[in-house]
């Protein structure tokens, strides 16, 4: 057992309800202050194969039991998730370096509730019947069998959940493969979920590196389902890895989104907009970390923006009051800087931070914010995923839709504008996968979410979630004589 932030986590996989070790093993590092946290077992092929063969094993009975009864295990894995909320957000704060404060009010409430939503959304789900000539056409939606879940370590445990509950609500067993940088909270996860009764095998986790244990999983025969969330390189390899036994996937990947702030919007709402995404020091992957902002503002919103990112209080996530934390891992930094490096030399302008926080030392980098880049540099059209942000302007409103949706992304727009008409104008043009308008990060989990173009394949959320996780059957029924 290791022990983090004073609760006990297992270092082990949990493959057909029991904890097992590899003969390898990880170290996993706090980017609080880079110290090692926990020996986490090192999954590979044979690791994958047992969660498989568990999970393939558990799925005929799973498939089989009650709605209500599966309803009910995900809201007694949500009474778990809120009996230990505490500690599942000081030991997600302790291994991802997000701040407690959201992990507390945001986060863990929202892990909870994503069992609570698919759960209920479960018992709602059906379709009217279609009559052909008298022939009825009967839609169900059949549990499609083991699924793959892979996902990354900005958001661990949220992420995770968010494909976990659709799965087993739709009578699915699955296999999660965390994060090897954020590994700890997925295990509290499968103590919680075998403490709320879900039979041994319905959920496993197996640890590893994401070629060693990724790799076998998402190439194995037996697995009906990839649901990944990750960056664009990671999902060419397992969509080649799918592709040998045309396994549906479904990808959330990475963005480079725009903010868009025009004239006649609230500037201190488009100024308070833009500082929030440094939010989670700026490692998330809606984050529209390109400003656009409209020519005869540009020099007001600037220098609000730099006054209002100037009171951001940088330093130890486990404190209440700070606003932004660390980066994950010392080569996460090292991958930042290298764009901020190679922005600078490109003959961008650092006008706020532009390096490491020297006087917290560590993964503290300064929230920064560049301008003057030249058209296609790389800082304005690669993603970065840490704290950088770019300004660019724009005169007229073709212009601006031209400039948002000049990347190869597609997952978020945000704009910033008092007129409503120009709101629909401008939003039926942008190519994103959520767009919002004087606001951020805000979604009901009944809407769509997922990203156009390399931001992904595919949407999940309500009853998406369920088209996607499920083999939709349409059984279409002759007259009955009698
Ligand atoms: P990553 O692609 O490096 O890793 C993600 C996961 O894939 C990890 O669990 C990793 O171990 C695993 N993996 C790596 N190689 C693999 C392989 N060959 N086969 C199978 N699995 C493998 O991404 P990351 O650095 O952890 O996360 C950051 C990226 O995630 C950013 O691009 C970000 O935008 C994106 N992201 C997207 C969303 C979304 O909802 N669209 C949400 C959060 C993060």
């Amino acid at each position: 057992m290791a022990t983090v932030a004073g609760v006990a986590v297992d270092p082990g996989h949990w493959i057909g309800g029991e904890r097992t070790g590899s003969a390898a093993t990880f170290t996993d590092v706090s980017p609080i202050d880079e110290r090692p946290i926990a020996e986490i077992a090192r999954g590979g092929a044979q690791e994958a194969e047992a969660a498989v063969a568990a999970a393939h094993r558990a799925f005929p009975s799973w498939a089989r039991t009650g709605r209500e009864e599966r309803a009910r295990l995900l809201h007694a894995i949500a009474d778990g998730v809120e009996k230990r909320t505490e500690e599942l957000a000081q030991v997600e704060t302790a291994d991802n370096g997000a701040l407690i404060r959201s992990h507390r009010r945001g986060v863990m409430p929202r892990v909870a509730h994503n069992f609570r939503f698919f759960a209920d959304r479960l018992l709602g789900l059906g379709h009217p019947d279609f009559e052909t000539r008298g022939h009825t056409n009967h839609v169900s939606w059949d549990p499609a069998g083991v699924c793959a879940l892979i996902t990354p370590w900005n958001a661990p445990l949220m992420l995770a959940t968010w494909k976990i509950a659709p799965a087993l609500a739709a009578g699915n067993t699955v296999v999660l493969k965390p994060a090897e940088w954020t590994p700890l909270t997925a295990s509290l996860l499968a103590d919680i979920a075998a403490e709320a009764g879900l039979p041994a095998g319905v959920f496993n986790v197996v640890q590893g590196y994401g070629a060693e244990v990724g790799g076998p999983l998402t190439a194995h025969p037996d697995v009906k389902r990839i649901s990944f969330t990750g960056s664009v390189p990671t999902a060419r390899t397992i969509a080649a890895a799918a592709a040998a036994n045309l396994t549906p996937l479904s990808l959330e990947l990475g963005g480079k989104s725009p903010l868009v702030v025009f004239a006649d919007a609230d500037l201190d709402l488009a100024v308070d907009l833009a500082v929030e995404q440094y939010d989670n020091a700026g490692q998330v992957c809606l984050a529209a970390t390109r400003l656009l902002v409209e020519s005869s503002i540009a020099d007001e919103f600037a220098e609000r923006f730099i006054t209002r990112a100037g009171r951001l209080r940088q330093g130890d996530p486990r404190e209440e009051t700070t606003d932004i934390g660390p980066q994950i891992h010392r080569r996460h930094l090292e991958r930042v800087d290298g764009f901020v490096r190679r922005a600078k030399d490109a003959g961008a302008t650092a006008v706020i931070g532009g390096g490491p926080n020297e006087e917290l030392g560590g993964l503290y980098y300064r929230p920064t914010l560049f301008t003057g880049a030249r058209d296609g540099a790389e800082i304005l059209t690669e993603e970065v995923f840490g704290p950088v942000l770019t300004l660019q302007t724009f005169d007229t409103e073709e212009q601006a839709i031209a400039m948002a949706n000049g990347t190869r992304f597609g997952l978020a727009a945000t704009l910033a504008t008092g007129d409503p008409e120009r709101a629909r104008r401008v939003t039926d043009q942008l190519v994103a996968g959520t767009v919002w308008v004087n606001c951020f990060f805000v979604r009901d989990l009944q809407a769509p979410f997922g990203g156009s173009r390399q931001s992904g394949v595919g949407r999940e959320g309500g009853d998406w979630s369920f088209d996607f996780y499920c083999d939709l059957k349409n059984t279409v029924t002759a007259p009955w004589v009698r």
